[in-house]
Formats: structure tokens, sequence, C-alpha cells
């Protein structure tokens, strides 16, 4: 799960200025991505493009592993990085079923502010959560 952590948070051609970026202005160039428009206030219509959180898979073991933020745990640097602040900086293990139940097709583990909700409490396993160990 580490190696699988640690692909999310790469960083590579992170020292490249995101504004430049002739795909998306201001869409960063690594996976771990910390798009910005190196401002402390955006327009609407200018947003930065950027990574907003990170999931692993694992259905063999039926874990839904779900970092909220960037997963490298690093702090934003400007206010148009949304929702950064309260990033967990790890990947946190969610217990799943097979979906045999019709009724409930959505789950709720976090809010909006990456608070993990009570269904989600009630849903974590015992596993550790997993690190990147990035810098
Ligand atoms: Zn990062």
């Amino acid at each position: 799960m580490t190696s699988l952590a640690r692909l999310l948070s790469d960083h590579a051609n992170r020292e490249r200025d995101p504004i430049d970026n002739p795909l998306l202005p201001a869409w960063g160039y690594s996976i771990c991505n910390h798009g910005t428009r190196s401002k402390n206030s955006y327009l609407h219509e200018g947003l930065p493009w950027g990574t907003v959180s990170a999931e692993i898979l694992q259905p063999s073991k039926k874990v839904f592993w779900y970092a909220y933020g960037w997963p490298c745990g690093q702090q934003p640097e400007y206010s148009d990085q949304l929702f950064q602040e309260n990033s967990w900086g790890k990947f946190v293990p969610f217990g799943f079923t097979d979906g045999e139940s019709a009724e409930q097709d959505t789950t709720v583990l976090t809010t909006i502010d990456g608070e993990i909700t009570p269904f989600g409490l009630q849903n974590q396993t015992d596993q550790q959560p997993a690190t990147a160990n990035v810098s």
C-alpha cells in the first residue's frame, strides 16, 4: 500500500510554474498536483487545477483507502489551493461490502472539510493509515 501511496504523492516537476502549463493554465505537473495561480484570491472562471483527494481501492481486502486533500500532507502556499488546509496527509482505510444492499448506493465518509462522518468512523478498518513520506 505504501508504494501506491508514494506514487500518488509524486512531486516530479513540482518546481515548474503551473501558470506555464499549456494544457490547462495553473494546472501543476506532478501526480500530487499543487495547481495554483500563486494568488490568495481567485475568480471562478479562472480556478487553478490540482489534486483534490486521492483514492486506492483494494478489492481483495474490501478496503477503500482515502486521502482527503493532497496525499503528501503538505500545507497550501496560497488560498487558491482550495480545501488543502485540512489535508490528512495519509490514506485512511475504510471497509466496504459487496454492494448487496441496493438501497444504499451512496455512502458519505467525510464532510467537504475533511471531517470523517459517523458512518465513516463506523466503517474504518483497524489497519494502520498508509503514508508516502515524501518531501
Ligand atoms: Zn503534494
